[in-house]
């Protein structure tokens, strides 16, 4: 990482992501690398560090903030002699806490022991059986503890089982005829299980954490009398592991069938502009980019704005930009109708209801010329 600004939110988002699945950072280390170390990610004196950090304040387990390959967290494992999570593992973890549904439990089951299978020697070190916890849960120890041949068995098994359910799902998706279908889309956490609630008055679990929705909700939402499918999906992030968009497809399936995507932002967030990029490259990447699309800035309410004066010599930061100054930049930035609201306080929501209206009406007459 070059930019220290960045690295600090990066750092932010893996110590929100740990806070998630359940643990308690304790101290940061970063290092400044060309490339990382082949053999320990790390250089070794950073290392050893670590290593001595780790013993002296009895730290149960390091986080790096990037999928390590297998041999670099078998080094690192038998280096620290800790329990050593990746950036993967952690996300992992958090969707196998989170699944609710047997289809999502499947889908993150699978996604796990795709993870694993290249690591499997790993779990005969000593330290895995003893300690449990994060990035532990899900596929059980006696499964584990068999041999790679079953492993790939039971992930032919799953991935048949997904088969069978992305086909029942693929029907329902086609059953439900011509009505249009709108999903919500966006980084984790932005405020889309929100805005799903405010515009179906339902009730779509919202909470503070990361990935709270794993599953996708499909709702009746009408809008000046014209009715929508509307479908709040898994929230998108940094750096999604591999295994995850694969195995999640039936899920980005929703996104990739739409007819129209809001894309959700969260504008009180200082990464916000990261986050876009993000959910655009993944929106590429299911080949779902050039869909129709309403650009929603969320959490105008929580907008923190720090206003410089003139004889400050510090350099700008995006905290010195004011929301008016965000609005015209992302006006004339943006391709798409764009707006700025807070799904809690609903400021702005009869533009943002006019302007998906038009879109959806748009789509709506392009399909029923006869019926408008
Ligand atoms: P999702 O992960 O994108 O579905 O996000 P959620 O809907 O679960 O919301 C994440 C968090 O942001 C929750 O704590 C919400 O209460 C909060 N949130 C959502 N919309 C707003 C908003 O407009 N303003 C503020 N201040 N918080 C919001």
């Amino acid at each position: 990482h070059q930019d220290e600004e960045k690295l600090t939110e990066y750092l932010d988002e893996l110590e929100f992501l740990a806070f998630t699945a359940g643990a308690t950072v304790d101290k940061r280390f970063t290092q400044k690398l060309s490339q990382p170390d082949s053999k320990t990610f790390v250089g070794s004196g950073k290392a050893e560090e670590i290593k001595n950090y780790v013993k002296e304040n009895e730290i149960g387990t390091v986080i790096f903030d990037d999928e390590l390959s297998p041999s670099q967290l078998k080094n690192l494992e038998k280096e620290m002699e800790v329990k050593i999570l990746d950036r993967t593992n952690l996300i992992l973890d958090i969707f196998a806490q989170r699944a609710q549904t047997s289809y999502a439990r499947t889908q993150v089951e699978l996604a796990q022991y795709q993870y694993l299978l290249p690591r499997l020697t790993r779990m005969w070190t000593h330290l895995e059986r003893q300690k449990g916890g994060i990035g532990m849960r899900g596929p059980g120890e006696t499964e584990i503890e068999t041999d790679r041949r079953i492993i790939r068995d039971r992930i032919t098994l799953l991935k048949d089982k997904l088969k069978t359910i992305d086909k029942q799902m693929a029907t329902q998706r086609n059953n439900r005829g011509k009505v249009v279908r709108v999903a919500l889309v966006g980084y984790t956490n932005v405020g889309k299980s929100t805005l799903m609630n405010a515009l179906s008055k339902s009730e779509v679990f919202a909470e503070n954490k990361l990935f709270a929705t794993l599953d996708t909700t499909v709702r009746k939402v009408v809008i000046g009398n014209l009715p929508f499918l509307l479908t709040d999906t898994v929230g998108f992030i940094r750096k999604l592991p591999t295994q995850l968009v694969e195995s999640f497809k039936s899920t980005l399936d929703e996104v990739r069938e739409a007819d129209l995507l809001v894309h959700v932002v969260d504008i009180s967030h200082e990464s916000f502009e990261d986050h876009i990029d993000s959910v655009n490259q993944i929106l590429q990447e299911i080949e779902a980019h050039q869909k129709p699309m309403v650009m929603v800035f969320n959490k105008i309410d929580a907008f923190a704005y720090e206003k410089k004066e003139e004889d400050d010599l510090t350099p700008a930061t995006k905290k010195n930009v004011s929301l008016e100054e965000w609005k015209k930049t992302w006006m004339a930035k943006s391709k798409f109708p764009t707006v700025f609201i807070s799904a809690l306080t609903k400021e702005n929501f009869p533009e943002m209801k006019k302007m998906i209206y038009d879109e959806v009406h748009k789509i709506h007459i392009s399909r029923f010329p006869y019926n408008d």
